[in-house]
């Protein structure tokens, strides 16, 4: 049922779930077009936005095959997520894929992440 007040949600690049983002929608010509949770664009979820606060970037697994490219890139909503994440200091994924990341998270093939966890073992130590 739809009403003119609404809880936001947002919807995590990372993980893909939707929370609640503790703002109230409200309709301004009081119309009811609002689901009771409404999902207004993407953001980060606390649990993540905490590790982009420390300075990792969220690397996401996805199924190349399952994905949509859109100029050789996922967008989140495209995104067939194999429930693979893994973070990695931003520093450090700016020298592997040798750009620098500005988003807080970057969708990746299969394999990434395995070579990028071995590559890590021998990096946390002194951390
Ligand atoms: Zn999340």
């Amino acid at each position: 049922m739809k009403s003119h007040v609404g809880m936001e949600q947002k919807v995590c690049p990372v993980c893909g779930q939707a929370f609640d983002t503790g703002a109230i929608l409200l309709d301004k010509r009081l119309r009811n077009t609002l689901e009771r949770k409404t999902v207004t664009g993407w953001d980060l979820c606390p649990e993540h936005a905490k590790q982009w606060e420390k300075g990792y970037i969220a690397l996401v697994e996805c199924d190349p095959e399952k994905s949509t490219f859109t100029d050789g890139t996922i967008k989140p909503q495209d995104a067939y997520r194999t429930g693979r994440i893994v973070h990695i200091r931003k520093a450090a994924a700016d020298r592997i894929f040798d750009v620098e990341i500005k988003s807080p998270v970057a969708f990746v093939e299969p394999g990434v992440v395995d070579a990028l966890e071995k590559m890590q073992e021998g990096e946390t130590s002194g951390d």
